[in-house]
């Protein structure tokens, strides 16, 4: 069984950030990822562009230059990529870890391969920082699974002259109503909420209430789904029933962690916020020994935990487990 001082758990920004702080005190740790390096970027849609400047988006100290102050998403793969390169991580992608044990001798963290392939590893400390990207909130209402229904948005072209409903009112609901009315898609956003709320970027809230104005994108609040079809959504608004007619479903309806994966290793989480129990100093789970780091460690609330801060928590790793071993 191979013998590990640290093991990382996936190579989001925030796993590759606590890597590069543990390198920075002299550790080499092992990241095991279930797909390739920062995969949740991957998933965006192809052409977004980030709410944080490229500075805010940097780890390990290494200067993040785009082309504008804000990058694009393809921008931010080069860099992630090259950072992974040029400091030389240990990454082991396409590897899915399916559980970690706590031992009197240590962790047991035990993985699969694409190829089915079965691994063990034992080591001293665990760094989750598995993000929430996987697991989109389900609505749970009758037709959610019907392929026509989506919780990723990634391009507008395939919806030009077809007709669309967004579901949600925040960042990725707006974005992608806005990128599909540009591609020519009859857009309808549905949102649960009486208003859009400061949770939604400033800048891109002039350009949605002109297309709302001007009718190229009809905004629906206080709409709570009831049903999909694969020609209709049903929602009811202050107590009446209304169908609309509709052919692609873009639910973004946001996402949250796997709490299974944190319960299994006998992380606690609250049951209202899903926020898993830590130190706020060092990081270090209920655990001793498990640490949380990056988005994970804000529960279900997306919009507390990004890169621009969460990039810290493994500074605040590296130097917890300095400690211990002193
Ligand atoms: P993630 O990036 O989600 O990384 C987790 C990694 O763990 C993934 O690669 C996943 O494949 C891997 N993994 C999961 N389970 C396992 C397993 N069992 N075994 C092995 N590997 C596993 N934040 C900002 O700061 N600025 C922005 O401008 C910004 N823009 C955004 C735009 C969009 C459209 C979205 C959706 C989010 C945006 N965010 C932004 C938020 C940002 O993407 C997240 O905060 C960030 O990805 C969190 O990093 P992380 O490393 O904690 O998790
Ligand atoms: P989110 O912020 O969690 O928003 C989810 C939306 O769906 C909310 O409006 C929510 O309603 C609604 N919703 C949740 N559950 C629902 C249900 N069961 N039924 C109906 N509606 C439901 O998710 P997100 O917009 O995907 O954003 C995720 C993360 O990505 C955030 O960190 C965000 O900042 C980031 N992001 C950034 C950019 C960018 O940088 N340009 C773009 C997109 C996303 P309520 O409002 O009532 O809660």
């Amino acid at each position: 069984m191979p013998e590990e001082e640290i093991v990382i758990i996936g190579a989001g920004p925030c796993g590759l950030a606590a890597g590069l702080a543990l390198q920075n005190k002299g550790y080499n740790p092992l990241i095991i990822e279930k797909e390739n390096v920062v995969h949740s970027i991957y998933w965006y849609p192809s052409h977004q562009t980030f709410f944080s400047s490229s500075d805010k988006l940097e780890i390990g100290n290494i200067p993040f230059s785009s082309i504008e102050r804000k990058p694009k998403r393809h921008e931010a793969l080069v860099y992630y990529r090259q950072v992974a390169e040029r400091s030389q991580l240990r990454i082991n992608s396409y590897e899915k870890v399916k559980n970690v044990l706590k031992n009197t001798d240590g962790f047991r963290v035990k993985t699969v391969t694409k190829n089915g392939q079965e691994h063990m590893y034992k080591s001293q400390y665990v760094i989750v920082a598995t993000g929430y990207y996987d697991s989109p909130n389900i609505m749970g209402v009758e037709g959610e699974e019907l392929p026509h229904v989506f919780h990723y948005f990634k391009e507008a072209h395939p919806y030009f002259q077809k007709k669309v409903t967004v579901i949600g009112g925040k960042n990725s609901a707006v974005d992608a109503a806005l990128a599909l009315e540009q591609a020519g898609a009859e857009v309808t956003v549905l949102y649960r909420g009486k208003e859009l709320t400061e949770a939604v970027k400033p800048w891109i809230l002039p350009d949605f209430y002109s297309l709302v104005r001007r009718n190229k994108i009809t905004m629906v609040y206080e709409a709570d789904i009831k049903r999909i079809t694969p020609d209709y959504v049903f929602y009811d608004k202050k107590g009446k029933e209304y169908t609309l007619e509709t052919e692609f479903v873009f639910a973004m309806t946001g996402y949250h962690p796997d709490h299974s994966f944190l319960h299994q290793m006998g992380v606690r989480t609250d049951s209202e916020t899903g926020r898993p129990v830590f130190n706020e100093n060092t990081m270090e789970s209920n655990i001793k020994g498990l640490y949380i780091a990056g988005v994970l460690a804000a529960g279900n609330n997306a919009n507390e935990i990004f890169i621009e801060n969460g990039r810290f928590h493994g500074k605040l790793i590296a130097e917890s487990i300095v400690k211990d071993n002193k």
